[in-house]
């Protein structure tokens, strides 16, 4: 069973607020297709496993462990009688070539942080842990690549070993069905649950007032809105959002553009331009977010992960309907 949910990284969500509210430097628009092509590889694989079954399993995905006072990221674990298993999973594209410990891309050179050995220490990692916490278990790890245009040319049978191409992977995930989870493997869960620590790498900010105010459209992106009485209409391709709809999307790009700076009702009139009227804005904060302090000076922290968490799980608290345009 999925144990952890696998959220978009948060640096992907700041980057997708900032840009559709400024213009991206070339470097952080090519981070964010990086980030987005990523988590589309995440997604296929998270589907061929749902698949394939996990029922039977303890599956953590997107965790950081803190191990030995620094802290690694896992995209994918897997907990059985039989121990851990790592699955770090590359969304690749293209041709890539193995030659000793040098991995390299038809297109443009040597990649500086290869795969297998980001591999080799997310493992050595889980080992060490092993030995601190006095639990023995084994660990071992694949390189996930589920995209089907990915080739790579290698006579080395350790690198092999590692790999699991798109064409493998529902019989590798399948593989999984004959494995079993009993106490031994409830343990392991929980010295690793015991290890999760937030993501404390992502300390992304930018200055309240160097990024567009005011609400966009979820269809296209567009700030051309009409106000109508419960809803904006995007004047560019007629998608009609609520009202309320827009301003979790404000409270969300919040939260992910400015980190520690307080969100104010005052602050959030000014973020959405005036766009919604102040008693609704102060309803949507009340409603999305934990409150902290009184009267003037409440600020608000938004109680969801992102805009999409909140919209899914207060879908049954939503008045008004939303209409995106395709
Ligand atoms: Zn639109």
């Amino acid at each position: 069973m999925f144990i952890t949910l696998r959220k978009l990284p948060e640096e992907l969500l700041h980057l997708k607020a900032l840009r559709a509210r400024s213009v991206l430097a070339a470097v952080d628009a090519d981070k964010l297709m990086r980030l987005e092509r990523g988590s589309a590889g995440e997604r296929e694989y998270d589907l061929l496993f749902d698949e394939a079954g996990h029922g039977n399993l303890y599956v953590y995905r997107d965790i950081y462990l803190q191990i030995e006072g620094s802290v690694t990221q896992y995209d994918t674990l897997i907990i059985s009688e039989s121990g851990i298993i790592v699955n770090e999973i590359k969304n690749f594209t293209g041709d890539y070539r193995v030659e000793g410990s040098m991995w390299t891309h038809s297109g443009g050179g040597q990649i500086p942080d290869d795969a297998a050995s980001q591999l080799r220490r997310a493992t050595g990692k889980l080992m060490r842990l092993r030995n601190t916490v006095r639990f023995n278990f084994d660990v071992s790890g694949k390189l996930i690549f589920p995209n089907d245009n990915f080739r790579l040319f290698c006579d080395d049978d350790r690198v092999w070993n590692q790999v699991v191409l798109r064409a493998d992977l529902r019989r590798y995930l399948a593989g999984f069905n004959n494995e079993y989870s009993g106490e031994y493997a409830s343990q392991l869960a929980d010295v690793i649950e015991r290890h999760i620590v937030p993501n404390p790498y992502f300390k992304q900010r930018v200055e309240f007032d160097s990024v567009r105010h005011s609400l966009y459209c979820g269809g296209c992106g567009s700030f051309k809105l009409e106000k109508q009485h419960f809803h904006l209409l995007c004047m560019t391709c007629g998608s009609r959002e609520s009202n309320e709809t827009h301003l979790v999307r404000a409270m969300s790009d919040f939260k992910y553009l400015f980190g520690p700076l307080e969100m104010t009702s005052r602050r959030m009139m000014q973020f959405t331009d005036g766009m919604v009227n102040y008693r609704t804005v102060l309803r949507s904060l009340a409603k999305y977010c934990h409150a902290h302090g009184q009267n003037k000076s409440t600020s608000y922290e938004f109680m969801y992960y992102d805009f999409e968490e909140a919209m899914e799980k207060e879908k049954p608290n939503r008045k008004y309907k939303d209409y995106i345009a395709r």
